[in-house]
């Protein structure tokens, strides 16, 4: 049989090179929406280069089982890519899960492959993949179910689950630095899998839905670092250097999302946020809102001078996005400034609002974050908010009993008047009732987000169809 290699080994390295390029340019250009695109291509090509490189790699003596794995990996990432835009967090979490069962998987592999002559070092990372691996796919899980609403949502709290918790952590990193020494213990290796596993449910247990996106966002930090262990127990630079982006960009994200909702991460991970409040349920019951009606929006804003829409979940949701490019575009038509609020954590992700009006085609221009756009309150004639709630609630500026409080807001309730589309006086995510909708400034417009813009486009006389 002829052995030649199709590709020498060198090549196959420039091609990775290339790839880790693709990249690293792929998160620099995802940090602007004018250049999301080619990021996003970027990212792509970089993959694809990667996997014909491996592909090529001359190691691989049968590709039967690697194709059966790329049939079996398509039927499951085709609907997975298809699935709709507020589902992108928990079907983020199954892409980290399904990452993080691959890394365990390899890293058992190898250890029992090398077993049981392991040179400290590559146990050391070895047990590193294994940990970080088994605890993201487990933890990657519980986070998709509670976001599918498939778990409870609620925070399970019970008497000394930290200490239980953190004590499961230490086993598995005592019996690591044991393995380390003793690499031929074999029969303890199940132990360094199968005690993060159960640390992976256990982690997400105390931990309610509205964390799940940062908690998301962290097991993405902790699955590239497990990837990037692989990547030195593999010698693969390649996933060294992606694993390392991916566990750093996880990371920081993690730390914007902290910010932006003014929460510690030790409160995230511990906090039991998101029980339910009982405090202000009573208090709502005999409070009044006033209501408007399509018409009458749309006489308010026509007369503005600047209008700034501040968009939400519930904009999402509905898939409003493009009737609310329809009424900037009467808005605009008839002379009207209209600025966009955007709010780092509006919606169920980061860039959530951005990625959706990008889609709309509003100029980018005309999107302001939380920090330029808060100084233009004062100025508005109208906020229009659109299915966005918590991200609007003055409690995070005034409450200091509120669970938002600190939390930074979108000043929605200096505008001169203030208006808001949502179906019903339901809570946001955070399941606390809104200041904002009792003020006499404030006119609630009840509906679907979509049919009520498109029936204040409608008045302004623009195209407005369902
Ligand atoms: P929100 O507080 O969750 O409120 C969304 C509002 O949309 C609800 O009050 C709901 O009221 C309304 N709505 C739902 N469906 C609608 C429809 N079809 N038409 C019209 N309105 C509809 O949303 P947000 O202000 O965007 O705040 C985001 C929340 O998620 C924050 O608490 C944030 O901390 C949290 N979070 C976000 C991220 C992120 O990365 N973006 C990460 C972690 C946590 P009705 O049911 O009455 O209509």
């Amino acid at each position: 049989m002829d052995t030649t290699p199709l590709v020498t080994e060198q090549s196959i390295e420039v091609i990775y090179l290339i790839s880790a390029g693709l990249f690293i340019l792929s998160l620099k250009w995802m940090s602007a929406p004018s250049t999301a695109r080619h990021g996003v291509w970027a990212g792509e090509l970089g993959m694809l280069l990667a996997i014909i490189a491996t592909l090529l790699y001359r190691g691989i003596v049968d590709y039967t089982w690697i194709a059966i794995a790329l049939v079996l990996g398509s039927i499951i990432g085709v609907p997975l890519g298809l699935v709709q835009m507020t589902a992108v967090p928990q079907r983020t979490a199954l892409s980290h899960a399904f990452g993080a069962l691959c890394v365990t998987l390899v890293g058992t592999a190898e250890f029992y492959l090398r077993a049981p002559a392991v040179p400290p070092f590559m146990m050391a990372v070895l047990s590193m993949e294994v940990i970080l691996g088994s605890l993201t796919f487990t933890g990657s899980l519980m986070a998709a179910g509670k976001l599918q609403e498939i778990l409870p949502q609620r925070p399970i709290t019970y008497k000394g689950q930290n200490i239980v918790n953190i004590s499961l952590l230490a086993i598995s990193v005592a019996v690591a630095t044991y393995l380390v020494i003793h690499p031929e213990q074999t029969r303890l290796f199940p132990l360094i899998i199968a005690i993060p596993l159960l640390f992976g449910v256990l982690m997400i247990v105390p931990i309610g839905g509205a964390d799940m996106p940062t908690v998301i966002s962290l097991l993405n930090s902790y699955a590239g670092l497990s990837a990037a262990a692989m990547g030195f127990v593999l010698d693969s630079k390649l996933l060294i250097i992606a694993g390392a982006l991916d566990g750093s960009s996880g990371f920081i994200l993690s730390v914007i999302m902290s910010k932006a909702m003014n929460r510690s991460f030790t409160n995230v991970l511990f906090g039991a946020f998101g029980q339910v409040q009982v405090s202000s349920a009573a208090a709502k019951e005999s409070r009044t809102v006033r209501t408007a009606t399509a018409e009458e929006a749309a006489t308010i804003m026509a007369a503005a001078n600047t209008v700034v829409i501040v968009p939400g979940y519930g904009m999402a949701v509905a898939q409003a996005q493009h009737k609310v490019r329809e009424l900037f575009d009467a808005l605009t038509k008839r002379g009207v400034n209209v600025l966009f609020a955007i709010h780092p954590v509006a919606g169920r992700m980061p860039g959530h609002m951005n990625v959706l009006l990008a889609e709309a085609d509003i100029p980018y221009d005309k999107l302001l974050d939380m920090d330029a756009i808060n100084p233009e309150f004062p100025q508005a004639d109208v906020a229009l908010v659109i299915g966005a709630n918590d991200v609007t609630n003055p409690a995070a500026r005034n409450d200091p009993g509120s669970p938002i409080y600190g939390m930074p807001i979108l000043d929605v309730d200096k505008a001169r008047t203030v208006m808001v589309i949502k179906r019903g006086m339901s809570p946001g995510f955070a399941g606390i009732d809104n200041e904002l909708y009792y003020l006499d400034k404030t006119l609630m417009l009840f509906g679907d987000a979509k049919a009520f813009v498109g029936d204040i486009v409608r008045q302004l006389g623009g195209e407005g169809h369902a």
